[in-house]
């Protein structure tokens, strides 16, 4: 045996034979290993990410089934908008936001079974300390019903009235444009200052899931500076869900998605 194979690694055969491997040879394998994992990784990732999107689209149509029958029972009125965050789920920890309704009591919690239906897998909370590490386990739902109870005293919001709740159910203009539910990620946050800024979140594709993104940079890195597209599902109010990338809309107008017609996403008809 030579001084280069003072290095080895060996395993016993069920035969009994000795097998050994010099270090070059553990060397070469270790290489291959690591360029094949440089190539599936981003692969498997990708993969990861595409599933993703399609379990958090099939959790807001559940919804959009739940919400339905929730209607249907209450007289044809979309529910009120101290429900906004919490319509199912899970008891929240979070307690910033106050005293949380619990899971037994959040309004879908009889029309949608399961409480991981509230939960989008990609859901990373927000940065900042607040939410973290998901906005799932902080508030107990990653989603939330269409309002806009922040914005409407700026005169952003067409309807000051809080958009969707309480609304009748034919009240809606352009049902399969209209937004009934979405996650916290892609979508305008609080206005955080009086001239009107908002913050974005990147969950779905993002290479730093939860980074707050500002309209003007102050503490956070600006929408502009954002590095991946603002993509997430969605749910209107005609009960269809899908993927939609809302990159343009946000970054050309961040408060487009606030207004009626101005998703950029969905089915006009
Ligand atoms: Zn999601």
């Amino acid at each position: 045996m030579t001084f280069m194979r003072m290095i080895l690694v060996k395993s016993f055969l069920r035969t009994g034979f000795c097998v050994a491997f010099t270090f070059v040879e553990l060397l070469v394998v270790m290489t291959i290993i690591s360029i094949l994992a440089a190539v599936l990784l981003p692969a498997l990732n990708k993969a990861k990410q595409r599933a993703y999107i399609v379990e958090c689209v099939s959790n807001l149509h559940q919804i959009g089934i739940g919400l339905k029958m929730y209607v249907d029972e209450n007289q044809d009125t979309f529910p009120p908008v101290d429900a906004r965050c919490f319509l199912g789920g899970i008891d929240g920890t979070n307690s910033l936001m106050g005293p949380l309704p619990a899971a037994t009591n959040r309004l879908l919690a009889p029309y949608v079974p399961g409480s991981e239906t509230f939960h989008c897998p990609a859901d990373r909370g927000t940065d900042g300390g607040f939410l973290r590490p998901s906005v799932f386990g902080g508030l107990g739902c990653s989603y939330q019903f269409s309002t806009l109870p922040w914005h409407s005293y700026l005169g952003i919001a067409e309807d000051v009235d809080h958009n969707l709740c309480l609304k009748k159910e034919s009240w809606p203009p352009d049902p399969a444009r209209f937004i009934t539910m979405h996650e916290w990620g892609a979508y305008p946050q609080a206005v955080w200052d009086l001239f009107g800024g908002v913050n974005v979140v990147q969950w779905h594709n993002a290479s730093h899931p939860g980074q707050v993104y500002e309209s003007r940079s102050w503490i956070h890195p600006t929408i502009q500076e954002a590095p991946e597209k603002f993509v997430a599902p969605v749910l209107f109010v005609d009960g269809h869900s899908q993927q939609c990338d809302f990159t343009t809309v946000i970054k050309s107008n961040q408060f487009a998605l606030l207004t009626r017609r101005g998703t950029g996403c969905g089915t006009s008809r």
